[in-house]
């Protein structure tokens, strides 16, 4: 592998300064694909210093903002020229398939890109002051050093959407990415360097959370965390970070509700049911997993969706058939066995899936049939809690009102989709669905230009879109008085 497999700290590439090691491990056949470092809290600190040193006495925050989007639209280009290493890493190291990773690429390359090109459409204000003789500007600037922290399902993917805005406002930042997928985020911090980012702006750190994770949330020299993975890690970052009340930006789980009207398209509908969900083997924060479906036409979409879950292809991500890949561990694996056997228990109807598949082909790596669950309440467990894997509940509904509820019981609030092509119906759920995305006749859907983020415990703050770049920023009022009296008060 060419590929440095080392931390970036300080512009140089280093190991662990424990010396140890992780292996990094392909989920289609558990064989070791690559060695890390496994840093701790001592290179955390190493990264933290250096990237402080290079915000507080360095350029990158008074270089010219069209400067920076240069340098960050650099690095877009080399990613398209990188994409085929880049996709074939990821898939490597997910399980996805080549074909998604190619499309992951593509919509990363366009994150760097979109947010290049709003580096210089950043500039303050003059406002008007209610004092004569004075001017009153608002302007913005980099927050500081930022500790990044992302999780294992869309590796890059969730980087870029912290890298992007981070540099082209000027901040330093230091990264860290699951300790089981960091092959593609090491690329890419060969490519920042490639791109002419100055040492110490841009810093990597490899290890797990509880080490590294938790000395950027706490240390005092972090300005700022921004973090995408699960509730409960959320939490304790949460905490953590309120030793100096760090800026935060929370990106966690979903348990999405998808709404099924009776007078939608049923086809695309069936389609994109199966899309919103098996994706990826349901290892997205957006899948929607919970399926809400009008009464009249329950019975033969459930009969739609079971005939075309069954011959949905499981495989290895690099051949060409392949649909669905496997899961990303063994321990996701147990924790997914684990819901359908609490869905069984509940009392919910497994009308498809529920085990391992049995083609020998597929013995070493951590697959698991697509699922599909019927007769669920939101009292089970299986339609509360997120189990991030290729699984399906169906819930029944008679009327818009009962829909929307049901659409709503949840402490999640990430996305959610409806289908129906009355178009004052679709418009009245969108405006009562509590989520931070809604898509009518879509599903999982995103682009660099509209913000994401969720409503209740699915997070804090938006990535993407213009509200990505506010994310990085602080606001900053400076009045001047033009002509000083004095005020003869004491
Ligand atoms: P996770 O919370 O276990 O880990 C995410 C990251 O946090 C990893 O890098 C991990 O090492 C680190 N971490 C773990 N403990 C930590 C600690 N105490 N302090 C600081 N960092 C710590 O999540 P995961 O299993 O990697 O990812 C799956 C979760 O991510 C799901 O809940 C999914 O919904 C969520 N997710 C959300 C979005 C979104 O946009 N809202 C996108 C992708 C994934």
């Amino acid at each position: 592998m060419d590929l440095k497999l080392q931390q970036y700290i300080n512009g140089k590439w280093v190991g662990a300064n424990s010396e140890n090691t992780r292996n990094i491990i392909n989920p289609f056949n558990q064989e070791v694909i690559a060695v890390v470092p496994e840093g701790d809290e001592s290179d955390a600190k190493a990264a933290i210093a250096s990237a402080r040193e290079a915000f507080d006495n360095g350029e990158w925050a008074h270089t010219p903002p069209t400067e920076r989007g240069a340098v960050v639209r650099k690095i877009a280009e080399l990613i398209e020229r990188d994409k085929e290493e880049l996709a074939h890493l990821e898939s490597l190291d997910t399980g996805k398939t080549v074909e998604e990773s190619r499309g992951d690429m593509e919509d990363i390359a366009g994150v760097f890109r979109y947010y290049a090109e709003l580096a210089d459409k950043n500039g303050g204000e003059l406002i008007d002051s209610p004092v004569s003789n004075s001017i009153s500007k608002v302007v913005h600037e980099p927050v500081g050093v930022c500790g990044q922290i992302t999780p294992w399902n869309y590796p890059l993917l969730q980087a870029s959407w912290k890298l992007a805005p981070a540099l082209v406002t000027g901040n330093t930042l230091i990264m860290k990415p699951s300790e089981i997928t960091p092959l593609t985020t090491i690329k890419v911090f060969e490519l920042i360097g490639e791109a002419g980012v100055p040492a110490g702006v841009a810093n990597l750190v490899l290890g797990s959370g509880d080490t590294i994770g938790a000395e950027l949330s706490s240390n005092t020299d972090v300005d700022l965390i921004s973090f995408t993975g699960g509730i409960a890690t959320g939490k304790k970052i949460m905490q953590a970070a309120s030793t100096n009340v760090k800026n935060l930006a929370l990106e966690l789980g979903g348990k999405n509700p998808n709404v099924i009207f009776a007078d939608a398209d049923f086809e695309i509908a069936v389609d994109q049911a199966l899309n919103g969900v098996f994706f990826h083997a349901g290892q997205i924060c957006s899948a929607g997993t919970r399926l809400i479906v009008e009464e009249s036409i329950h019975d033969e979409f459930v009969n739609a969706l079971v005939e075309r879950v069954k011959k949905i292809k499981l495989g290895s991500g690099f051949d060409e058939d392949t649909q669905m890949g496997p899961l990303i561990s063994a321990e996701h694996l147990a924790k997914v066995e684990k819901y359908v056997q609490a869905g069984v228990e509940e009392g919910a109807t497994l009308a498809v899936g529920g085990k391992r598949p049995e083609d020998p082909e597929l013995q070493k790596g951590f697959f698991y049939l697509p699922t599909i669950f019927t007769d669920c309440t939101t009292d089970m467990s299986i339609v509360q809690e997120e189990a991030f894997g290729p699984i399906i509940t169906v819930e029944k509904f008679c009327a818009e009102e009962e829909a929307i509820k049901l659409a709503n019981d949840s402490i999640y609030g990430l996305a959610g989709g409806v289908w129906t092509n009355d178009i004052a119906k679709a418009e009245r759920c969108a405006a009562k669905m509590r989520m931070g995305t809604v898509w009518i006749n879509e599903f999982n859907l995103y682009f660099p230009h509209a913000p994401w983020g969720g409503f209740k415990q699915s997070g804090i703050g938006r990535e993407l879109g213009k509200l990505g770049i506010e994310e990085y920023t602080e606001t900053k009022h400076i009045f001047q008085n033009l002509k000083p009296e004095p005020l003869n008060w004491f």
